[in-house]
């Protein structure tokens, strides 16, 4: 089979899941050639944050590094993105961690990151952004911050950025452009993750990039509706842990939807090249298959 299909944002889990080999593998099989492999929070690997928590989100991207490579070694193409997850600030804080030391941490894990960038070890920095959940507002402000700083280190690296946002249409995206012309970052550096279709629509039509969560219902409506495919690209968000079953796709699964709506004809020929091969192309900066 012709590897054709690309995975632009999920997760692996060594410690509780399925694992990088296995997951590289299972979407090899399904015809998968690309993925944007995003590390999770210390406490996903079971990792202790209490004691000393910079080390702790070392040690993670460090799991999360070698996670890439085992991807890598199965026939993948990958792209390897470590962050600080807007939702770390609400955990952290909630374990009773200072609201000023978790910003702190914050900027010393994105130096981290930064440093790696630069050595070629991660090719981006994801995830940052904003809760979608309700939270407080310093927690927001914090997560707001974090997301400043790592666009403007990512763009002196000129890096891609994985960014999870609220969805708030197109006030999500008027916001973001409005951050990057402060910073300076080009639109072509910035992900809009798990998007909603408007949210995607409206961030594609102005120069950002955007991934669509795999879902057959959205898919639907996003293709069957001749939504623009410009920069837009698909996610499985896959989060490989059992304990956790319905948050997010399987990428093969992702791939029999695809599949299905192509043989329908909601997604022609030409659409489904873009959304897995052009778009990654010109985002992650990869070889083609
Ligand atoms: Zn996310
Ligand atoms: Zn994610």
């Amino acid at each position: 089979m012709k590897a054709l299909y690309a995975d632009a944002h999920l997760h692996s889990n060594p410690a509780r899941g399925l694992g990088a080999t296995e997951i590289a593998r299972r979407f090899r099989a399904r015809g998968g050639w690309f993925v944007a492999l995003v590390g999770l929070s210390p406490w996903h690997y079971n990792i202790d944050v209490r004691g000393d928590p910079l080390a702790a989100y070392v040690k993670s991207i460090e799991v999360h590094a070698a996670e890439c490579r085992r991807a890598a070694e199965q026939g993948l193409r990958v792209s390897c993105f470590a962050g600080f997850h807007p939702a770390d600030v609400d955990h952290l804080i909630d374990a009773g961690m200072q609201p000023h030391r978790v910003l702190e941490l914050g900027e010393k894990v994105l130096d981290h990151i930064a440093g790696l960038c630069r050595k070629g070890v991660l090719q981006g920095i994801g995830e940052v952004g904003r809760q979608h959940f309700k939270t407080n507002p310093e927690r927001v402000a914090i997560a707001q911050e974090i997301l400043v700083s790592a666009m403007e280190r990512a763009k002196d690296l000129g890096c891609p950025i994985h960014m999870h946002l609220e969805n708030a249409g197109e006030a999500t995206v008027v916001l973001i452009e409005r951050l990057a012309s402060r910073v300076g970052i080009e639109r072509r550096l910035l992900l809009f993750h798990h998007s909603k279709p408007n949210v995607a629509a409206a961030a594609v039509k102005r120069g950002f990039y955007a991934t669509l969560p795999g879902k057959e219902q959205l898919l639907r409506y996003y293709f069957g509706n001749r939504m623009p495919s410009e920069n837009v690209m698909v996610e499985s968000d896959y989060i490989d842990d059992p304990r956790r079953p319905c948050v997010s796709s399987c990428p093969w699964e992702v791939v029999d939807r695809l599949e299905k709506l192509h043989g329908e004809g909601v997604i022609d020929d030409e659409t489904l090249y873009r959304v897995n091969v052009d778009n990654v192309v010109k985002f992650y900066g990869v070889e083609p298959p």
